[in-house]
């Protein structure tokens, strides 16, 4: 059957035809992209993008005027953004509630692009379930001049770890300077047991290697050393999206590591928005096959 009506108008714009204003603008000075290349990168990459980053609680990156310019972060909607960007309302610790915004599709993610967003961070839990977390996230932040070498070995010694106690990971690097090894999980504990997990998994590391890794935050301790960052896991707390562009130079993306490439990769933040056949021929190649995904729950430990 044709689309298009009997009367031979036009077919409908497609539900995630966003229109994009100042498309020219540049976001990237020193790269020279704009918010055109930052809406086309996002439009061509949601397919593999929301798998990860629809429904579920965000914290943006706004940047209107450039990454160069003022940028904040903006977790509440508003309802400014238009249709496609939703909020869920969550419980504060005071006991009011507040609308935390939330997309499921293109048309969402594309009307954030529109508010000047460049990145996207995501909450450990999904907006239908937001007590019960499904991620768990270890963000390896590296001392300055600390080589890239040490934080893939670390990246790999914490699959070891986790796979010890039965834990499947995956590795991305962040587009900045670290990679985060995430743990898929099914929904099941609370978010108590989930920071608590992921407090003593982290430090148990830095106690058998102080050497080589601190969980504390202060940068002081973190002297030469990786902070294996597990306050990611908390209740509110948020982690980049895989996919999601940076606020940072030469427009990076966060972008899923298979384990065996990981020894080649030179930094984290190797890949653009310039490089978005390259990201989707891999997520569909078999070496990223299932990347992200596993059902499995924390031991009980
Ligand atoms: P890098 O590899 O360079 O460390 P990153 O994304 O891991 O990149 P971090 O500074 O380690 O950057 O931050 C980890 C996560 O914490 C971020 O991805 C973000 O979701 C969250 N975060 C950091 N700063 C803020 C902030 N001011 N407000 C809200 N969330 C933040
Ligand atoms: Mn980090
Ligand atoms: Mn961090």
């Amino acid at each position: 059957q044709d689309v298009e009506d009997d009367r031979g108008s036009p077919a409908p714009a497609p539900k995630d035809n966003v229109e994009i204003s100042s498309r020219d603008r540049v976001i990237f000075p020193n790269s020279g992209e704009t918010k055109g290349d930052l809406a086309d990168y996002y439009e061509a990459i949601a397919p593999i993008m929301l798998p990860f980053a629809s429904s579920r609680p965000l914290s943006l990156v706004r940047c209107p005027q450039g990454r160069a310019k003022k940028c904040f972060f903006q977790k509440h909607d508003n309802g400014g953004f238009g249709d496609g960007v939703k909020a869920v309302p969550i419980k504060e610790k005071d006991g009011g509630a507040e609308d935390y915004l939330f997309i499921e599709d293109a048309r969402g993610l594309l009307q954030c692009v529109q508010m000047g967003t460049i990145e996207f961070h995501g909450w450990c839990a999904r907006s239908d379930a937001v007590e019960k977390p499904d991620r768990m996230v270890f963000d390896l932040d590296p001392d300055e001049g600390l080589d890239f070498t040490e934080v893939r070995d670390a990246a790999r010694d914490i699959r070891k770890h986790l796979a010890d106690i039965g834990l499947t990971s995956f590795a991305m690097v962040t587009g900045g300077k670290g990679i985060h090894v995430v743990v898929p999980l099914t929904p099941g504990h609370d978010w108590e047991a989930h920071k608590s997990f992921a407090q003593r998994f982290a430090k148990a590391l830095a106690q058998a290697q102080p050497d080589r890794f601190t969980a504390t935050m202060s940068k002081e301790k973190r002297k030469g050393r990786i902070f294996i960052d597990w306050l990611r896991n908390q209740r509110g707390s948020t982690a980049v999206m895989p996919y999601s562009a940076r606020a940072r130079a030469n427009a990076p993306v966060a972008a899923p590591i298979a384990w065996n490439e990981l020894e080649k990769l030179e930094e984290a933040n190797g890949f653009t928005i310039g490089d978005t056949n390259r990201l989707l021929d891999r997520a569909k190649s078999k070496k990223l096959a299932g990347w992200g995904f596993a059902d499995q729950r924390l031991p009980d430990v």
